[in-house]
C-alpha cells in the first residue's frame, strides 16, 4: 500500500477502503454507487482515448448496464466482479473483449451482442443465468468457464472457433438453432447427467462438422434432434445405456439416448412437447429419434467403432419397429429378429435359443419315438419308468435335436410320421438360429 494510489496493480486512483483499494477496485458491496459510477465513467472515457478500456478487477456493486455502446477499443473485464446483474444486450464489441476469470454473481445478459473480434471468457464464472441468445461471436473462448445457472446459447452464431473445453454446465446448456461456422471443441466438459437439465443440441447447423469435437463428455442428458452428427468427432464419449449389467453385456444392449427415453416414456420431462399424448402415435418422434440413431451409427461405423455402432443399430431398429408408419408384417418380423438376435448384434441369444429349442424337440422325440445308433427303439408313453433311463434317453434325443441334418450328428432314425414331422421343423429352426449366430459373430469379430 503506497498511500496515495490504489493497491490494485497499475491503478492511479486514490484509496477508498482500508485495504488501500480505490472505489472501483474495493470489494465492499456497500460502497457508494454514485461515486463508483462517476469513477467508472471517467475510467471508460479515458480508455476510449487510449487503446484499451481497462476495467480489470473492477467490482461492480450495482446493476451494470453497458451504456457507452459499441466500444471501438479493446475492452478488458479480466477478474471483474459483477455483484448485481450485468447487461450487455445488443452491444457491439468492435475489438477484443476480455472476460477472463470474471465473476457474474447474478445474471449475465448478452442478448444479440456482437463480438466482432475475439471474446475470451476463460475461467469466467456465471453464478446466475447466462444469456447469449442470438449473439454473434467471431471467436469465442470459454475454456474452464463455469455456469451454475442455465447457459443459453439459442440461435447464437459462432463465426469462428468456439472453445468450450473444461466448461462446467451445471444446469445444462442450450445451443438449439445455433450455427457453428468453424470449429467447436467441447472437451472434458461437465454436462448434467440428471433430468431435467441437459445439453440441448437440437436444430444446430454445423458448417464444418469435421471440426466439431466432443471429447470426454457424458451424453446422458444430451439431445441432438435434427442436427447432423454423422461427421462430428466423438472421442471418449459416455453413452447412456439402460440398466447396465452382465446380463445386458451378454444379451445385447441399446444406447438409450435422452430423446429415446423421453419418447418411450422411460423418463418424464414436462418441458418436452411430446411428453403429452400417446407414444404409440408419435410418428415424427420415432422418425426423428431414429434419424439421430442412424447418424450416430454411420459416424461410428466410419471410424470403425463397430461395437458402439451396434448399440446404435439396435436403437435405430427399435425406432423402426415401434413406428406406426412401418408395415405391420415388417414390424412383426423386426420383433422376432430383435428377440432372437438383438437385430443381429447378439450371438448369445440365437445360440441359447438353438440349444433350448433342441431340448423341446428332444422331448417331442421321446414321445414320438426314434432309434439311436440302431439301438433299441426309444418311445415313451406317459408314466416313465426309471428317472435315470429317462434322462439318458432325453439327452440322446436332445443331442439329436441339436445336430439335425445337414449338421453331422448321431445316427438318428425317426419312428413314424410325427417324429419326421418335428424333425423337419427342428431342422428349419436350427438353420435359422445357426445363421443368426454366425451373422452376429461375423458382425462382432470380422472387422
Ligand atoms: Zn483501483
Amino acid at each position: 500500500m503506497s498511500g496515495n494510489t490504489c493497491a490494485s496493480d497499475g491503478c492511479l486512483l486514490s484509496p477508498y477502503d482500508r485495504s488501500g483499494l480505490c472505489i472501483l477496485h474495493s470489494y465492499d458491496p456497500e460502497k457508494d454507487a454514485t461515486s463508483f459510477n462517476k469513477a467508472l465513467e471517467d475510467k471508460i472515457a479515458r480508455g476510449k482515448t487510449a487503446d484499451t478500456i481497462d476495467l480489470k478487477y473492477v467490482v461492480f456493486p450495482v446493476v451494470f448496464n453497458w451504456s457507452s455502446k459499441d466500444p471501438r477499443n479493446t475492452v478488458t473485464f479480466q477478474g471483474a466482479w459483477f455483484l448485481e446483474p450485468a447487461n450487455f444486450d445488443a452491444v457491439v464489441f468492435f475489438k477484443e473483449v476480455d472476460f477472463r476469470d470474471a465473476i457474474f454473481f447474478e445474471g449475465a445478459s448478452f442478448i444479440k451482442a456482437q463480438f466482432l473480434a475475439k471474446a475470451n471468457s476463460s475461467g469466467a464464472t456465471f453464478c446466475g443465468h447466462a444469456c447469449f441468445p442470438e449473439a454473434n461471436f467471431a471467436d469465442a473462448t470459454f475454456y474452464g468457464a463455469g455456469f451454475s445457472g442455465t447457459a443459453n446459447f439459442r440461435k447464437t452464431k459462432f463465426s469462428g472457433a468456439a472453445d468450450f473445453r473444461r466448461v462446467d454446465f451445471g444446469q445444462g446448456a442450450d445451443f438449439s438453432q445455433s450455427t457453428f461456422h468453424s470449429s467447436l471443441r467441447l472437451r472434458h466438459a461437465i454436462l448434467p447427467t440428471r433430468t431435467p437439465a441437459r445439453l440441448n443440441f437440437r436444430d444446430v447447423t454445423l458448417m464444418e462438422p469435421a471440426k466439431v469435437l466432443f471429447d470426454t463428455v457424458d451424453f446422458a442428458q444430451a439431445s441432438f434432434l435434427r442436427t447432423d452428427v454423422s461427421e462430428v468427432r466423438l472421442v471418449d464419449v459416455k453413452w447412456p445405456h439402460e440398466e447396465e449389467s452382465w446380463v445386458t453385456d451378454v444379451f445385447g444392449k441399446t444406447t438409450a439416448l435422452y430423446d429415446y427415453r423421453v419418447l418411450l416414456k422411460k423418463e418424464c420431462n414436462r418441458d418436452e412437447p411430446w411428453f403429452e399424448g400417446r407414444k404409440r402415435s408419435n410418428v415424427s418422434g420415432f422418425n426423428l429419434v431414429g434419424d439421430t440413431y442412424r447418424q450416430f451409427r454411420m459416424n461410428l461405423e466410419d471410424h470403425r467403432r463397430h461395437i458402439e455402432a451396434g448399440d446404435f443399430h439396435v436403437g435405430e431398429m427399435e425406432m423402426r419397429r415401434l413406428n406406426p408408419e412401418t408395415h405391420l408384417l415388417y414390424r412383426g418380423l423386426l420383433w422376432l429378429y430383435g428377440l432372437a438376435a438383438n437385430y443381429g448384434e447378439s450371438y448369445v441369444r440365437p445360440l441359447i435359443a438353438w440349444f433350448a429349442l433342441a431340448a423341446l424337440f428332444g422331448a417331442l422325440y421321446l414321445l414320438t419315438g426314434f432309434k439311436w445308433f440302431g439301438e433299441k427303439q426309444i418311445a415313451y408313453t406317459f408314466g416313465p419308468g426309471s428317472l435315470g433311463d429317462f434322462l439318458a434317453d432325453w439327452l440322446r434325443a436332445w443331442l439329436s435335436a441339436i445336430a439335425t441334418p445337414p449338421l453331422p450328428g448321431p445316427d438318428f432314425k425317426p419312428l413314424g410320421f410325427w417324429t419326421s414331422f418335428w424333425r423337419v421343423w427342428n431342422a428349419v429352426f436350427n438353420a435359422a438360429f445357426i445363421s443368426l449366430t454366425l451373422i452376429a459373430l461375423r458382425r462382432r469379430f470380422k472387422r
